[in-house]
């Protein structure tokens, strides 16, 4: 049985000054490759130099929400020279975070926009990061009508709102939240994904999944412990649907056969 991390942070503490242990223990439990999103235009560079280092972890690269308000002069330019790399698979995470306000609203707004124009121009995949904030961001993606696919990455909002999201025709990611003993509502919203619109993710160095939930920090091998709580209530052959997120996300992202593939470094 494989899977794919689709959504992680292998460089940040807690994990990067670890790697090699990390990815052999992700190995160990068929977790063959990782998807890791650079945050900013300085993470995006360490990201770069992990995924030229192994050729089973896969760059993304975007300003999150949350390093909106610190975007420099040419930041656009700089993003766009980034994602139109071959082995970058998709620009992001972008998006809205109203949970932290860490940055201004409007600047996470126009630094969004600008992120889906730059999406729009190198014709790849957009990841977003939405928190309290369904509406806008909803409206921000409607008004920039992408014609690439879309995930909601971390996925964590209310039934009605993930059924917008699928209705928009859009993906949705989920992480080890779904495992946590409250977390009922989002255990629904896994059950009613469209099997084809659906990912895996771990989120590590955060969100560690029951039941390794009070081990710091969460890593790619955990993913598979979020992916055998979605198969449970969607009554499915965990086997089948290793299989099947697996493929979607090879398919999201667009990543490289080998992928498909046996592990490798
Ligand atoms: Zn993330």
């Amino acid at each position: 049985m494989t899977w794919i991390d689709s959504h992680c942070h292998l460089t940040y503490d807690g994990l990067a000054e670890r790697l090699d242990e990390v990815l052999d223990r992700a190995a160990a439990v068929g977790v063959t490759d990782c998807v890791c999103i650079g945050t900013d235009l300085k993470n995006a560079v360490r990201v770069l130099e992990l995924s030229d280092q192994y050729s089973n972890i896969h760059a993304v690269a975007g300003v999150h929400p949350h390093e909106a308000g610190k975007v420099e002069k040419g930041w656009v330019e700089a993003l766009t020279g980034i994602v139109s790399r071959g082995d970058v698979y998709a620009v992001g995470e972008m998006g809205l975070d109203y949970h932290y306000d860490f940055a201004d609203r409007d600047a996470q707004k126009r630094v969004f926009e600008a992120q889906l124009a730059i999406a729009a121009d190198v014709a790849k995949p957009i990841v977003i990061h939405c928190r309290e904030a369904h509406v806008d961001t909803l409206e921000i993606l409607e008004a920039a009508a992408p014609t690439s696919p879309v995930v909601f990455h971390c996925f964590t909002g209310t039934l009605n709102e993930a059924l917008e999201i699928i209705d928009a025709g859009y993906w949705i990611s989920l992480t080890g939240v779904v495992t946590f003993k409250k977390s009922d509502e989002l255990r629904e919203v896994a059950r009613r994904i469209p099997g084809d619109r659906l990912m895996v993710e771990t989120d590590s160095p955060y969100l560690a999944p029951e039941p390794v939930r009070s081990k710091r920090p969460n890593e790619p091998a955990y993913v598979v412990h979020t992916g055998r709580c979605i198969a449970e209530v969607r009554g499915e052959d965990i086997e089948a649907f290793a299989t099947r997120v697996r493929a979607n996300t090879i398919r999201f992202y667009g990543l490289p056969t080998h992928a498909a593939a046996a592990p490798g470094k």
